[in-house]
């Protein structure tokens, strides 16, 4: 297909993007060798590509399109938005009938759905990655209004993923995000990563691979003083990371923990929010209590750019109280409560209620991970199938009985994903472990995973005679 577009006509469109794009998270040299890959179309969990061929998303893009593609309510509910109200800031106290809305439907999810009725306030951006920004610098505002200038380290995890700006992508625990970037930023430290699997020793049980890792996090808080330690930030089931479950009573070890040394906690619930679990917050179905909850993705199933950071009665209360003498919030962005991403996000709550969505995947997404675990059990290069809801971790090793897993930077999984690519599939490849992850869109139907399912186990068998060569 040629664009005739001047100055750049009789270019293909590879051509031009070769040319023309910055591409996020991307190999340049990949891309200059190898082209883009261009969608054009896409409807429910289907995409086209544009040369015509037919794929399924059993990522959901970047683990966002919950109720599935091309859904016109949310065209609709857009287009309507955009002629009545196309913008507005909401600085300064402006504000408008659908982010009004949506800030009170947050509020009573996470109140009616994940027992969290402690959260007093919401506040919006466009990305995960700002609305953790947001969290990191509401919690040093907090303290400085409380007189502790010195409480400001935020502990994160090794493996967590929390974006990619300068705060919120020192909050991520994985070093391919820091590399040749001066990153961490002073004050981030990283705990043990909760991976069972992965980390546990030799008859460790669940239960003490938590002791174990959550003393060190206890070690940690002592060392650096938890006169210093302002806030813990974790994903209830970690994404990027490798699709993590919590291992046995960690997370009701961990909130001890942070209660006793009066650290707050964040939810990272980005990719957990909204249903992914099978639950609406993965805070509700980990037992939680989070002084803040990051979302994004599903808020919107990715239609428009909305974020929000819902914020503590405990926290609200001091802001509330300093508010006379300190003045403006002076945080905020162009795009805080845009009238559109709010009536985008209206609808797209409105079908995944209407649609059950939340309750399917409940069902649907045990059926996926049992499809997986009986299709995949001979395979002696996987070690690992888990999940919980529509959120999948498929994890590689060199040898099924020792857990070895391959030496670094073979990445046998994006071999695998891009075998998965020409049967018409996509998975992702994760950066921090061997993990091919699926999350589709909640709105999925049996028929379709068993589809998609098929189409990956007959790449994995095309890809076996290039893992035996890894292996070896
Ligand atoms: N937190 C989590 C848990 C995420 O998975 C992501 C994105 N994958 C982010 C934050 C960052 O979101 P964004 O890419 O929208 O900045």
């Amino acid at each position: 297909m040629t664009v005739s577009v001047s100055p750049s006509a009789n270019f293909s469109l590879e051509e031009l993007d070769k040319l023309s794009l910055f591409h996020p998270v991307t190999s340049i040299a990949d891309v200059q060798k190898n082209g883009p890959l261009i969608y054009a179309k896409a409807g429910g969990v289907r995409m086209r590509d544009h040369h015509g061929r037919d794929l399924i998303d059993l990522g959901a893009g970047l683990w966002c399109v919950n109720v599935g593609y091309g859904r016109p309510e949310i065209a609709d509910a857009a287009a309507a938005a955009m002629r009545n109200l196309s913008y507005y800031h909401t600085f300064g106290g402006a504000s408008n009938e659908a982010t009004i809305c949506l800030a009170d439907r947050i509020l009573s999810l996470l109140r009616e759905r994940a027992g969290a009725g402690h959260l007093a306030r919401v506040f919006f951006g466009s990305s995960g990655s700002d609305a953790n920004d947001s969290a990191y610098k509401l919690i040093r505002y907090y303290n400085n209004l409380l007189g502790r200038p010195q409480k400001k380290k935020v502990i994160s995890r090794l493996g967590g993923y929390h974006g990619v700006t300068y705060a919120s992508g020192s909050l991520t625990g994985i070093s391919a995000y820091h590399t040749a970037f001066d990153m961490p930023i002073e004050g981030v430290l990283h705990t043990a990563c909760p991976h069972y699997y992965r980390f546990g020793e030799d008859g460790e049980s669940e239960a003490a691979f938590s002791d174990r890792i959550v003393a060190d996090l206890a070690a940690m808080i002592e060392r650096e003083g938890p006169e210093t330690i302002a806030a813990f930030i974790a994903e209830p089931v970690m994404g990027t990371g490798g699709v993590l479950l919590p291992p046995a009573d960690y997370f009701a070890k961990v909130q001890a923990l942070l209660d006793k040394h009066d650290i707050l906690l964040i939810a990272d619930e980005v990719i957990t929010g909204f249903g992914r679990t099978g639950q609406w917050f993965g805070s509700g179905a980990y037992g939680l209590k989070p002084d803040i909850i990051t979302m994004a993705k599903g808020i919107t199933s990715a239609y428009f750019p909305v974020s929000a950071t819902a914020v503590s009665q405990r926290v609200w209360r001091v802001l509330e109280e300093a508010s006379p003498r300190m003045g403006a919030v002076m945080h905020g962005f162009t795009y805080s409560g845009h009238p559109v991403g709010s009536a985008v996000a209206m609808a797209n709550l409105d079908i995944v209620e209407r649609d059950d969505l939340v309750a399917k995947t409940a069902e649907n997404g045990p059926y996926m991970l049992r499809q997986l675990q009986a299709r995949l059990a001979e395979n002696p290069y996987i070690g690992d199938v888990r999940g919980v809801g529509l959120m999948i971790g498929v994890e590689f090793v060199a040898d099924r009985g020792s857990r070895r897993a391959f030496s670094a930077g073979l990445g046998p999984h994006r071999l695998v994903a891009r075998h998965a690519l020409e049967r018409g599939v996509l998975t992702r490849a994760l950066p921090f472990i061997d993990v091919n992850s699926f999350s589709p869109p909640l709105s999925i139907t049996r028929a379709e995973i068993d589809e998609g399912v098929d189409r990956y186990v007959t790449a994995l068998a095309d890809a076996m005679p290039a893992l035996h060569t890894l292996a070896s």
